[in-house]
């Protein structure tokens, strides 16, 4: 605990301070003053060009994931929404973010793409997903005269962490801060994930308030050993969400969220 032993010498030099002029009540409430003061005074340990964040971007072009009510890869949504938060990262002077972009058929890029984490020693990795739902709740239309699915029932963005990531703590820090960041900008989570109804997919709600749930056996957690975060930004096959998604409005609302995160995650360290 760093923070705790840097902060001492301040309070023990407080407390004589209070100690000598006890009958001066002006002098007292002064010193108190400065006791309270202290934790905002004490220099941050964020260095934000050495802080490492890697971008995940869930999927490949090959095995692009989830289809949107209007047929577009979930992919292309990962891809364009990672871009965006990394040049706001990078903008705030995050230098050393990074997107992590995987080739080939899915289940092989997973174990990669943890390899290449493993290998990057970053201090924090967020995988970036875009939301649908099993294929019982899919509905049909006809989209531009194609033959279409969609599933308006459910929408919203959602966080998992793996208990099986050796830095769980750590992830679930970085969840709640982005929840929380995601909360004040307005945006719900997906409440359905606790719910039977969802069955093999049903998770464990880790915080009600923000939307973080547990899901220890997606690989790209599970198998890092740093701080990992997987974030489904928003439901794309969801019609009404998935209009929301391709808006600048919906991606600069996600981006600041991100980064508002990233910098109370880094300076609280
Ligand atoms: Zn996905």
């Amino acid at each position: 605990m760093p923070g705790v032993w840097r902060h001492r010498p301040i309070i023990i030099g407080s407390i004589v301070i209070l100690s000598l002029v006890s009958l001066d009540a002006g002098y007292a409430a002064w010193a108190r003053g400065i006791v309270r003061a202290a934790p905002k005074i004490a220099p941050s340990k964020c260095e934000r060009s050495k802080f490492k964040v890697i971008l995940d971007v869930g999927h490949t072009a090959e095995a692009p994931g989830a289809r949107s009510a209007r047929n577009i890869p979930e992919f292309d949504f990962n891809l364009r929404l990672a871009k965006r938060i990394e040049d706001r990262l990078k903008s705030e002077g995050f230098a050393e973010t990074s997107l992590l972009v995987t080739e080939g058929p899915a289940r092989p890029s997973l174990f990669k793409r943890a390899a290449v984490i493993n290998d990057s020693k970053a201090d924090l990795v967020l995988s970036i997903h875009h939301d649908s739902v099993p294929d019982s709740f899919l509905e049909e239309w006809e989209f531009e005269g194609a033959q279409s699915h969609f599933s308006d029932q459910f929408s919203g963005y959602s966080l998992f962490v793996s208990h099986d990531n050796p830095k769980f703590r750590t992830s679930l820090r970085f969840a709640r801060l982005l929840g929380k960041q995601m909360k004040a900008q307005g945006l719900r989570y997906a409440r359905q994930y606790a719910q039977p109804l969802m069955g093999r997919y049903r998770r464990k709600l880790l915080d009600k308030r923000v939307g973080v749930y547990r899901y220890d056996q997606l690989i790209v957690l599970a198998q890092t050993r740093v701080p990992a975060v997987l974030f489904e930004a928003g439901s794309i096959i969801n019609r009404d969400e998935e209009m929301a998604m391709e808006s600048t409005e919906r991606q600069d609302m996600t981006g600041a969220a991100v980064v508002g995160a990233v910098k109370e995650f880094c300076a609280s360290r």
